[in-house]
């Protein structure tokens, strides 16, 4: 029975932002994130908090907008386009999910490609299923990572992943397929989920549902990242069979933040250098 390893994103995540600090050390500016908040959403508003304070630590520059919960999609639209024109803004990061009402595509899709750090926009999202420069969704390119430097093979790997968001399932899939994975998208609506999860080399959890995975459903000796938040959605037992597992936390969270700092320096680089997005790929 394999004992299994701890994929953990703690070390990895702080060597990352402080290759970032460094970078941002060397601009002649100070690179700014923008972050963007309609509403009170608690869990929301703790992640923001956590993005700002984590990007004022490692030496970039923040500008905060909180809008109220009942802001409408034109207004949304409008602070947006300012941020899009501020040249003191790098990166904009639109906090999903998004009240209701909100036309969120809209909204998202209104943050120009290479201020897109969170890599939320169509754009982004086509540019990283082709392949082409721009930045990477966040929590995906920080599974990746994660996964390489443990140096989990993903080339000809069978990789499933549960979850379809626009926000993290869909574009790992993409990103995974340009690693050379083989690619198995699995959702609320997949006929026999264990099915799918008992044949996986590397299995992703992202379902935000606690203990989805169980013991049973993994194959022994494949390697298993939970992007659920705690307490996470592969059940305990999940290690006595995995030849590892990211923990929850200490995961892939701190990894989702260190690309976000990494692309917005990214950003102000690129803009300093008066080139397209085609910056180092961290995918
Ligand atoms: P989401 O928009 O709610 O999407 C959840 C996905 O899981 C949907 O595609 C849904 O299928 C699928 N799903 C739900 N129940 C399922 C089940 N029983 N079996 C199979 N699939 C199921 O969530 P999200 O924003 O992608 O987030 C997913 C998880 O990742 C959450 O726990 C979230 O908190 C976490 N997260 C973590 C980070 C991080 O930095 N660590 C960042 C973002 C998100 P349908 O499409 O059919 O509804």
């Amino acid at each position: 029975m394999p004992t299994s390893n701890v994929l953990s994103g703690i070390e990895i995540a702080n060597r990352m932002n402080a290759e970032t600090a460094s970078r941002a050390a060397d601009l002649s500016v100070v690179p700014t994130l923008a972050t963007v908040l309609v509403g009170d959403d608690p869990g929301s508003v703790k992640y923001v908090e956590m993005k700002r304070r984590r990007s004022a630590r490692w030496g970039l520059g923040t500008v905060h907008v909180h809008l109220l919960s009942d802001t409408s999609t034109s207004a949304l639209l409008a602070v947006l386009s300012e941020l899009a024109d501020d040249t003191s803004v790098h990166g904009i990061l639109l906090q999903h999910p998004l009240p209701a009402h909100i036309d969120g595509r809209a909204a998202f899709d209104a943050i120009p490609l290479t201020k897109d750090v969170d890599g939320t926009s169509s754009a982004a999202f086509a540019a990283a299923a082709l392949g082409r420069p721009g930045h990477r969704s966040c929590t995906p390119a920080g599974i990746i990572a994660l996964l390489d430097h443990y140096g989990v093979p993903l080339a000809g790997a069978d990789v499933v992943v549960v979850g379809r968001s626009a926000i993290l399932g869909k574009p790992l899939a993409a990103m995974l397929t340009e690693r050379d994975a083989t690619v198995t998208l699995c959702h609320s609506r997949t006929t026999d989920l264990a099915a799918h999860t008992r044949r996986a080399d590397v299995l992703v959890a992202a379902a935000g549902r606690p203990g989805l995975i169980t013991g049973e459903m993994v194959r022994s000796g494949a390697a298993v990242v939970d992007a659920g938040f705690t307490p996470g959605d592969v059940a305990p037992e999940v290690s006595e069979v995995a030849s590892a597992v990211s923990p929850v936390p200490g995961g892939v969270g701190p990894m989702t933040i260190a690309m976000l700092l990494a692309h917005t320096v990214d950003a102000a680089e690129w803009r300093s250098e008066r080139c397209h997005p085609g910056g180092p790929d961290r995918t």
